[in-house]
């Protein structure tokens, strides 16, 4: 890959478009053009997808497990080059180097590694009925097209293959237009490890390039992660060809702490899902529940650690824990937020302001906000800011609290934290969620399904769940008697 110019990478090499349009990729740190990228035209995104066409049935031919060790390849590759590409990642995103060196490229080789592990056990049934008996195949759905967010490039780009390709299917994907670079290096350790050509391409450009693979015939499933508008536009789309969907959104979670909860990993529960990836998380417990009879505790050791241990600045400075917002626009949203909140009556606790850290003046960065006497019906309470500004409200009962916690349309996760584990059992049953925590907050391991209820999200990722979504099941009749009929 040319380190100033990418292109879109079809049938395991980069190729030139026609007209040389594109756009340029901006540091979320420093505000500098660090590279340029060429726009899929109409033209190779047929390309693209002849060449998806022919690459699924090379693959889908190929024996599950061969596609497990040569996904397995790819998985150690990932690990491998985990510093080189988690750089990449914090240039790209402004995330934190101290996570992205654990995380995301770790991951997303987990998830490569796990679908690798199961495909060739993905077995299908057989059954006898009287003389006769069916089976069933799993069969592979065709050419997938997965579109991703920018707050994960990488990883999202790794979910998304992975459980498609071990499934048999070819997958074309398109990354955020912030973040392109993530999703065409795993294109090309594809190749290294020996994926066939056209298995996994990679289209670059906007929400236009996106919709014109949407609505395409030849696409089977479309995979989409990004705000819950997107996903309605993408739905509409795919509906003219009734292709498959999944399906994962945004959300406004609830984060509960009851009041015998250990107070200070509440407080890390709440940290973690307010200010981790510059609050840029889909599954943020954003809407901290506090019972009133800790509430002071809590309050005071949340604004402590918050004050001591948050530190802003240069995403690769290793001590650095809170980096860059994405975009200058997305930060201008996320300040608006911020402004919306101190209107709608909501005490600004901590934070609130832009920051210009040093080296970095022209970066998008915003010091971890809290908010305190939030309402249910504020608007900072209510939408997704995806910035690190947490809600804190004050409760009184479990019933109460279940009540408030459901009043939304997203249900993409939910937290509590509590001592009593008939308490905790209770009240998670109850949260509509998808992905749910108790005593803990973010983890997601990939054999563990993830998804929305409600407008979060269609369908799940990751687990054994996610592998099914990506096959088609066949059944066949086998008749062992004469066959007679009425004819
Ligand atoms: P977004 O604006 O919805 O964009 C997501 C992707 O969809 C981008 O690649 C975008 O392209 C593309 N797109 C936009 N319009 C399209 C259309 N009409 N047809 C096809 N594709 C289209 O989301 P984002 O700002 O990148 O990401 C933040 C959102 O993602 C948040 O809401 C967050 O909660 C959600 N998210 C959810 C999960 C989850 O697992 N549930 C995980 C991470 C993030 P361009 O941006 O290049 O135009």
């Amino acid at each position: 890959m040319s380190s100033t110019l990418l292109k879109n990478f079809i049938h395991g090499r980069y190729v030139d478009n026609a007209d040389k349009s594109g756009f340029d990729v901006l540091s979320p740190a420093t505000g500098e053009v660090i590279y340029a990228v060429e726009t899929a035209d109409e033209a190779l995104l047929e390309q693209t997808v002849q060449s998806a066409q022919q690459g699924f049935i090379t693959w889908s031919g190929t024996p599950a497990i061969e596609r497990a060790r040569i996904l397995q390849r790819a998985a150690n590759l990932l690990r491998e080059r985990n510093d080189e590409l988690a750089r990449i990642e914090v240039l790209d995103t402004g995330k934190p180097w101290q996570e992205a060196a654990v995380v995301d490229v770790q991951t997303g080789a987990d998830a490569i590694e796990y679908f690798a592990n199961l495909c060739p056990s993905m077995m299908g049934e057989q059954q006898s009925v009287g003389d006769d008996f069916f089976y069933t195949r799993h069969e592979p759905l065709g050419v997938c097209f997965g579109i991703g967010a920018w707050n994960y490039p990488l990883q999202i780009a790794c979910w998304k293959a992975a459980v498609a390709l071990a499934a048999g299917n070819s997958m074309i994907f398109k990354p955020s237009e912030e973040t392109p670079r993530g999703a065409a290096l795993l294109a090309e350790i594809f190749i290294e490890a020996g994926v066939p050509e056209g298995v996994f391409n990679v289209v670059q450009g906007d929400g236009k390039v996106g919709q014109y693979l949407v609505q395409h015939a030849a696409i089977a499933k479309v995979s989409l992660t990004g705000e819950v508008g997107t996903g309605k536009k993408v739905m509409a789309a795919a509906a003219g060809t009734l292709k498959k969907v999944t399906m994962e959104l945004g959300g406004k979670s609830p984060l509960i702490v009851f009041d015998d909860a250990d107070i200070d990993e509440a407080v890390t529960g709440a940290m973690l899902g307010n200010f981790y990836t510059q609050g840029e998380v889909c599954t943020n417990g954003t809407r901290v529940f506090v019972h009133e009879s800790c509430y002071d505790t809590f309050m005071a050791r949340l604004i402590k650690r918050t004050k001591d241990n948050v530190i802003v600045g240069n995403p690769l400075d290793p001590k650095t824990n809170l980096g860059a917002l994405i975009s200058h626009k997305h930060l201008q949203k996320v300040l608006s937020y911020i402004q919306i909140g101190i209107d709608e009556g909501a005490t600004l606790a901590f934070g609130g302001q832009q920051l210009k850290p040093e080296g970095c003046e022209n970066g998008n960065f915003v010091s971890p906000t809290i908010f305190t006497n939030c309402t249910d019906d504020m608007r900072i309470t209510r939408e997704e800011i995806f910035g690190p500004v947490m809600s804190v409200l004050k409760f009184s009962s479990e019933d109460e609290v279940i009540k408030r916690a459901n009043n939304t349309d997203f249900g993409l996760a939910a937290g509590i934290f509590c001592q009593d584990i008939r308490r905790a059992h209770r009240v998670i049953a109850q949260l509509q969620a998808g992905i749910c925590w108790i005593n803990a907050y973010g983890n997601s391991p990939v054999e563990m399904p993830v998804g929305g209820y409600k407008q979060s999200g269609i369908g799940r990722e990751n687990g054994v769940e996610a592998f099914k979504s990506y096959t088609q099941t066949k059944s066949i009749y086998v008749g062992m008697n004469k066959l007679e009929g009425p004819f």
